[in-house]
């Protein structure tokens, strides 16, 4: 899995309607304008720290990055962008879409400031391993292709998820700051498969074309919360139940008034990011914050 996305992000851009699947900032502008507000009003509690970064784990094409940075220089932000991307094709996407951002190949690598992190559909993607009976599950080559050589009740396990969360967590808990996660998952650890593949907006067979369809599993943010150490984590919502919270429906409308004939699609939108049947209850958010920084808005 780790090889396959590696390859996968590294050659393409797979969003959008000729690619492989559509994230919430590909959606709409309030998604990211959301998450600048929440980031913000978290620096100006925090007494607005000068030293303070925005930081962004998996940006795809850059647009969560520039719409949330547009709401935060807005409220007197004007510390550096900071990207975690190992792929080439989106690096050059992001340069366009956040000028005078840095890059940097892995979490060890960003400086120790206090950090005003995001990361949407980014833990989803990083590897997982399965058991069955204890036993890990192994893909071999068989006749006419791969195989997975056993099967029975399947339990998940995604190390390099909890690696990521955790070493976010240390970098927290020493110099400050807080961060969002947003992705599909459930709130409690439980067995059973997740792992999926997409190709063309459409689930495909796990094992076809490696490399070449985006393979992702939902995040068990049970596990992901007790990687956090040294941090307070907040409850989990449902991305639905806190868009709404921090205001997307007074931003939904204000966006529509000056924008009359794009008025049904704003709408359709905030529907598409929040309603229960969409995206807003499938996907959830849990924030991490510094002891000494303020909870971000949303999970009261
Ligand atoms: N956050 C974006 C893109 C999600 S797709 C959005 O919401 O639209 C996953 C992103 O994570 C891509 O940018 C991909 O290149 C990046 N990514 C995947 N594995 C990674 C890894 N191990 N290290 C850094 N970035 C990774």
């Amino acid at each position: 899995m780790e090889a396959c996305n590696a390859y996968y992000y590294a050659t393409r851009d797979p969003l959008g309607a000729r690619g492989d699947f559509t994230t919430a900032p590909e959606i709409s502008q309030m998604f990211g304008e959301m998450i600048g507000a929440v980031l913000a009003d978290c620096w100006a509690q925090a007494g607005k720290p000068d030293d303070a970064i925005y930081v962004e784990l998996g940006p795809g094409r850059g647009t969560l990055a520039r719409d949330a940075l547009r709401v935060m220089r807005a409220a007197g932000f004007a510390g550096e962008a900071h990207l975690v991307e190992t792929s080439p094709v989106l690096r050059a996407m992001q340069q366009e879409a956040v000028p005078g951002a840095t890059w940097n190949e892995a979490i060890g690598d960003l400086p120790a400031r206090p950090l005003l992190l995001v990361a949407n559909e980014f833990l989803d993607a990083l590897p997982i391993r399965q058991f069955v009976g204890g036993v890990e599950r192994r893909v071999m080559v068989a006749a006419g292709g791969l195989a997975f050589d056993r099967d029975g009740q399947i339990v998940e396990e995604s190390p390099a998820r909890e690696e990521a969360v955790s070493a976010i967590a240390t970098c927290l808990a020493a110099t400050g700051g807080v961060a969002l996660f947003i992705d599909y998952g459930h709130a409690t650890s439980a067995p059973g498969e997740t792992l999926q593949a997409m190709r063309s907006h459409q689930f495909a067979p796990l094992l076809d074309k490696p490399g070449e369809q985006d393979l992702t599993s939902h995040v068990d943010f049970e596990a992901a919360a007790a990687a956090a150490d040294g941090v307070t984590a907040t409850r989990l919502v449902t991305q639905g139940e806190w868009l709404e919270r921090v205001g997307i429906g007074a931003r939904a409308e204000a966006l529509a008034r000056a924008n009359a004939e794009r008025a049904d699609d704003i709408r359709a939108a905030r529907q598409r990011l929040t309603a229960r049947d969409q995206m807003g209850e499938l996907f959830k958010v849990l924030a991490l914050h510094a002891a000494d920084w303020p909870a971000p808005a949303g999970f009261a």
